[in-house]
């Protein structure tokens, strides 16, 4: 492994493993802590550490972190990246800076950088501060979050509210002007006691500028977009063979479903379409609200139907629907239920023969990757910007798994995906 990366939640994992994979490292996604064994960190050119610590308290980011690092070291890599989010989700109590620090510390690093920036998406940093789209990080609905309100867009000085270190600036100007100017840069800081270093992109010539800066940096951190300079690196010095299969996955075979638990209007409109093309079910939740008798229906209906060509089994309902069943339940034992009831057929189908599944809804996918025993992920080619067919691999029989957040993927996502190899 070359390079090894941390990362707080799970689906910037993966946005982090496809820019990997795109930029030609073959990447495996790790859920949680790997364990001690020699089987829990995959072989590949970088491992991505998936942990759900984004609004955890510092002193349990900080120690899955380091017992992440400790294990990615341990399997041989040269570079640690600790993701957060672009939009620096945090409070003044969070865990970015103390897990910065811990890292820091750890490998001995002199001076760190700190780069969300993701253009492509409309995450921009000028004079340190951060831009969603027009508007200030402040005035982007951020500042609303319910877990997170980012309130000040100044990232120096969000920054120098969770870090023991100084907080510096690279600049516009200086980052215009490429990895040298940035390298000098980044020295000067680490002179002036300054060991924490945001550093501003508008573009992505300046993300790769940055990441051949950081080339010999133990530590850096960022959003996934500072990593797509990463690969070059390590091409360059002859460590990462040209690859033109990075995404390559293993053949598959078997049969294929897609499981939908998301009621967003993506997926209410990718089911919508789904249906002219596939075997559909869709679940009456709100007239059967029992887990147990929902996953029974499902089984009973899959019997006979499931092939190479792809059934849909939906819980999904619309906004009117899902507030029925909350007013009914309460909304977390509702979701709870429909997570409980899909966990269970994902199970049923898996145990039928299939291993090609493709699971709508961020929670949802975080139910089935559970029931599943999943461990790891090798990510291949996205099917929609985000959204890559993976490899997974754990305590059940390997499959290929597509995990969808609600809201990604175009109005066919569900046929499309199947047409790949
Ligand atoms: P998304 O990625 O769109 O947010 P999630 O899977 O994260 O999708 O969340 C959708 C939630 O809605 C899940 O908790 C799921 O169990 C729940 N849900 C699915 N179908 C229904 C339904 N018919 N009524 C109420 N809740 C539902």
């Amino acid at each position: 492994m070359l390079l090894g990366c941390i990362a707080d939640d799970f689906t910037g994992a993966t946005d982090l493993a496809s820019t990997l994979v795109r930029q030609g490292m073959r990447t495996v996604q790790v859920i949680g802590v790997p364990g001690a064994g020699p089987e829990a960190v995959p072989e590949a050119d970088a491992v991505v550490v998936a942990l759900k610590s984004r609004t955890a308290p510092a002193g349990d980011a900080v120690a899955w972190a380091l017992a992440a690092c400790e294990r990615l070291l341990a399997a041989g890599a040269r570079q640690i990246f600790w993701k957060y989010c672009s939009t620096f989700d945090s409070t003044p109590t969070g865990n970015i800076g103390p897990v910065a620090d811990a890292l820091m510390k750890r490998l001995d690093a002199s001076v760190t950088l700190f780069c969300p920036a993701f253009p492509a998406n409309g995450r921009t940093i000028y004079q340190g501060h951060l831009f969603v789209g027009g508007a200030l990080l402040s005035e982007s609905g951020m500042e609303q979050h319910p877990l997170t309100p980012m309130i000040d867009p100044n990232l120096v000085r969000v920054l120098t509210a969770q870090t023991v270190h100084g907080v510096g600036l690279v600049p516009f100007v200086v980052v215009d002007q490429g990895a040298g100017a940035i390298r000098t840069a980044l020295t000067r800081l680490a002179d002036q006691g300054r060991r924490c270093a945001i550093v501003d992109a508008v573009t992505d010539r300046h993300l790769f500028a940055i990441g051949e800066a950081a080339a010999l940096h133990p530590l850096l951190t960022g959003g996934s977009g500072v990593a797509m300079g990463l690969p070059e690196n390590f091409r360059r010095t002859g460590l990462l063979p040209a690859r033109d299969d990075a995404a390559a996955l293993p053949p598959h075979a078997g049969h294929a479903a897609v499981l939908a638990g998301s009621c967003s209007r993506a997926t209410l409109g990718q089911i919508g379409l789904a249906r002219d093309y596939m075997p559909t079910l869709e679940l009456d939740v709100l007239a059967t609200p029992d887990a147990a008798a929902l996953a029974a229906q499902a089984v009973a209906w899959m019997e006979g139907r499931l092939s190479a060509a792809p059934v849909l089994i939906a819980a999904s309902a619309p906004p009117d629907r899902v507030a029925a069943l909350q007013a009914k339940l309460g909304r977390e034992a509702a979701g709870a239920l429909v997570e409980t009831a899909l966990a269970a057929v994902a199970g049923a189908l898996v145990a039928r023969g299939v291993r090609r599944l493709l699971v709508a809804g961020g929670e949802t996918s975080g139910a089935v990757v559970q029931q599943l025993g999943v461990r790891t992920l090798r990510i291949g080619a996205e099917i929609d910007p985000g959204v890559p067919w993976t490899y997974a691999q754990g305590t059940g029989p390997a499959l290929h798994l597509a995990l969808k957040s609600g809201n990604f993927g175009g109005r066919d996502f569900f046929v499309k995906a199947f047409e790949h190899g």
